[in-house]
């Protein structure tokens, strides 16, 4: 069994000899900026089962409960700032070394922290947009929480009386196919792939590294607790990603 500074160690290779590095991120990079995750023990997230996308336009029981649990939550997204595991990921970007970071997070911090957007995927979407679900308009998600917190319990489309919702993705809602497409792409393509705070539980998140495997890519997990990937990965690191991240990244010469 390898020591943290061999394993460390051991990631700092494989990051210095990769050109073209994709990153997979999950609820845990953002625990350190304040956000709970979906499947640690206590998760608020799982206080109240999830409304199913069918549930929310079939019941405006449903939505009421959506629109209420979602009241806290959203608010410590909206109020969350990067931590040091994404400034790393954006410092990676930065030295030339990463083409691309696939999400299943709708928090939008990677955008915060200065990596540019068409470098990243949101495979469930992002909470700072609302969108109609019967014409897919998107607009402001502080201008309906505004709706909402005025008393609005079934905010709907100004333009066409259509449920709004979050531009995330429901239990039951595919993941849209041009952003699983581009991770696809991205998975194949790279040449390390480096999973970051994911439990690799959700699909089609969880088969991405799989692909990366698949073309012999080295992988990389730096998670909390164990994945189901563990034992085919290159580098396994159970511990935060804040604190590892830079680490690695630090590394790395500028170019
Ligand atoms: P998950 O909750 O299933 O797993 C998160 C993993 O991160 C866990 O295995 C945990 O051990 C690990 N972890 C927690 N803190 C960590 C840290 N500081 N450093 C390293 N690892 C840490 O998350 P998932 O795989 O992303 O799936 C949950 C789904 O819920 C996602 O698909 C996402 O859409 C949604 N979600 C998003 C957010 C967000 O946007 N921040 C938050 C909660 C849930």
């Amino acid at each position: 069994m390898l020591s943290f500074s061999e394993r460390l160690q051991d990631a700092i290779e494989l990051v210095q000899h990769a050109q073209r590095i994709v990153a997979l991120t999950g609820a845990g990079i953002s625990t350190e900026s304040g956000i709970p995750d979906f499947r640690s023990p206590g998760s608020p997230w799982l206080e109240q089962p999830p409304v199913s996308y069918k549930a929310f336009i079939s019941s405006a029981e449903s939505r009421r409960q959506y629109w209420q649990s979602r009241r806290n939550l959203s608010a410590q997204v909206a109020t969350a700032r990067p931590n040091a595991a994404h400034y790393a990921l954006a410092e990676l970007e930065r030295r030339g070394k990463l083409m691309g970071i696939i999400t299943q997070n709708f928090d939008g911090l990677h955008h915060d922290a200065g990596n540019q957007p068409e470098r990243i995927v949101e495979l469930h979407g992002t909470s700072r947009e609302a969108a109609c679900t019967l014409c897919g308009a998107r607009s402001s998600m502080p201008e309906l929480q505004r709706r909402i917190d005025a008393g609005e319990v079934d905010p709907t489309c100004t333009e066409c009386g259509g449920y709004l919702k979050s531009a995330t993705i429901l239990f039951g809602q595919r993941v849209p196919e041009p952003a699983l497409a581009r991770a696809k792409e991205l998975a194949t393509t790279c040449d390390l792939f480096l999973v970051v705070g994911s439990s690799l539980k959700v699909m089609p998140a969880a088969s991405l590294p799989r692909l990366a495997l698949g073309q012999d890519t080295p992988l990389i997990i730096i998670n909390l607790l164990p994945t189901p990937l563990d034992d085919q990965a290159d580098v396994v690191i159970h511990e935060k990603a804040g604190a590892v991240l830079p680490r690695i990244i630090e590394s790395i010469p500028c170019s």
